[in-house]
């Protein structure tokens, strides 16, 4: 097998949503400057991801939406009309200079992804991951969904069983909304319980192959570990899929501003572990949520270094210091108080504890024999 790919972009570098917004922290930058700066990027490995046209996305969304998307990037205004249509120049999905160009970018890399895994292969595409996107509508800070767009890309290249997992705080609505009749994409997402979008209950099973695990405040790395132990490895396996799609939003972290879940990064360093073990022949790793510019930068880093197979070094070289030193986090507090080690290391200090009953019991819910019959490969 060829060595995995990261598709990566400049557009991201210095691009904000404003100086109020979430997104407003650099990210994907982050992880092509550290990974470049270990020396874990040589320029073969790199992809420029292409910018979608318009007419490609009309796949999953409505051409009327495409079309208020780029006259706002244009005119940098919204009509009363159109915010109310679209959702566009709201507080959580503002008009910003980039505003088509940029998940234009990201869904141009996920189409490509499909393409490129045409013959089998690893992809890293840290900009994608927009789980919330709705195809006639922003959402969420999403403008585009690209991880319907990469799965239906797969599908329109060899892969017919897609699986798509979801590690991100949030609950991929989107995602569900795209694929939630389809027997042949197995969904799991596990995310916050009673956080925005308040869907994904455990009960929501789609025709049976969608699997949705809200979690507890305070999800720590050891349920976290029997998630992946128990749900899913077991179900991605037992799919026999011909592609594994994660996304990996970095924003159930401890540091992370929008979630209340506290796992460290080894727990999604270890879901794309375990999921690359399985070997499926094609594997895309989008990435998400993370919305603290050192926690989101160190775990997508070492991603990258997961998928390469690379040693990760208990201490940065200066090179890499040098990249998380230079970071800024305008406006919030936990910014000017920086711990050391958000400099001087890429993984983070484990965070085990107990799991709890109510988290055991969801699980044993999902994979009982009622539950898990729709899935069973006939
Ligand atoms: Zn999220």
């Amino acid at each position: 097998m060829t060595a995995p790919l990261f598709l990566g972009s400049e557009i991201y570098r210095g691009s904000s949503y404003g100086d109020w917004h979430p997104l407003r922290v650099p990210r994907v930058s982050t992880a092509m400057d550290l990974s470049r700066a270990l020396g874990w990027l040589p320029d073969q490995q790199y992809v420029n991801s292409p910018r979608a046209k318009p007419k490609a996305l009309h796949v999953w969304h409505e051409p009327d939406y495409v079309a208020a998307l780029q006259r706002a990037e244009a005119t940098q205004e919204i009509s009363e009309e159109d915010c109310k249509r679209f959702q566009l120049g709201t507080v959580s999905n503002p008009i910003y200079p980039e505003v088509y160009r940029r998940p234009a970018t990201a869904a141009g890399a996920s189409l490509l992804s499909g393409e490129l895994l045409r013959d089998g292969g690893v992809i890293y595409h840290p900009g994608g991951g927009t789980h919330h996107g709705m195809p006639g509508y922003a959402n969420g800070f999403c403008y585009l969904n690209d991880p319907v767009l990469a799965i239906l890309s797969l599908k329109r290249n060899g892969a017919r069983r897609v699986a798509y997992i979801d590690i991100d705080a949030h609950h991929a609505d989107g995602v569900e909304h795209g694929f939630a009749d389809d027997p042949d994409t197995l969904l799991i997402s596990v995310h916050e319980e009673g956080r925005w979008p308040r869907t994904g209950a455990l009960t929501d099973r789609g025709v049976g192959q969608v699997f949705n695990l809200p979690v507890p405040r305070g999800l720590n790395d050891t349920e976290m570990a029997m998630v992946r132990d128990r749900l899913i490895v077991p179900l991605v396996s037992d799919f026999a899929p011909d592609a594994i799609v994660l996304q990996c939003g970095a924003d159930a972290v401890e540091e992370d501003p929008l979630s209340k879940l506290t796992l460290s990064n080894n727990a999604h360093w270890a879901v794309v572990s375990a999921l690359k073990a399985l070997s499926a022949p094609r594997f895309l790793v989008l990435g998400g949520g993370g919305y603290n510019p050192w926690s989101v930068g160190r775990l997508w880093t070492g991603v990258w270094g997961v998928l390469n197979g690379h040693h990760v070094p208990d201490v940065l070289p200066v090179e890499a210091q040098e990249v998380l030193l230079a970071l800024r986090w305008d406006g919030a507090r936990r910014g000017k108080n920086r711990p050391e080690h958000w400099v001087t290391t890429l993984r983070d200090a484990p965070r085990e504890g107990s799991v709890r009953t109510a988290l055991r019991d969801r699980v044993d819910w999902l994979l009982s024999d009622q539950t898990t019959q729709a899935l069973r490969v006939g």
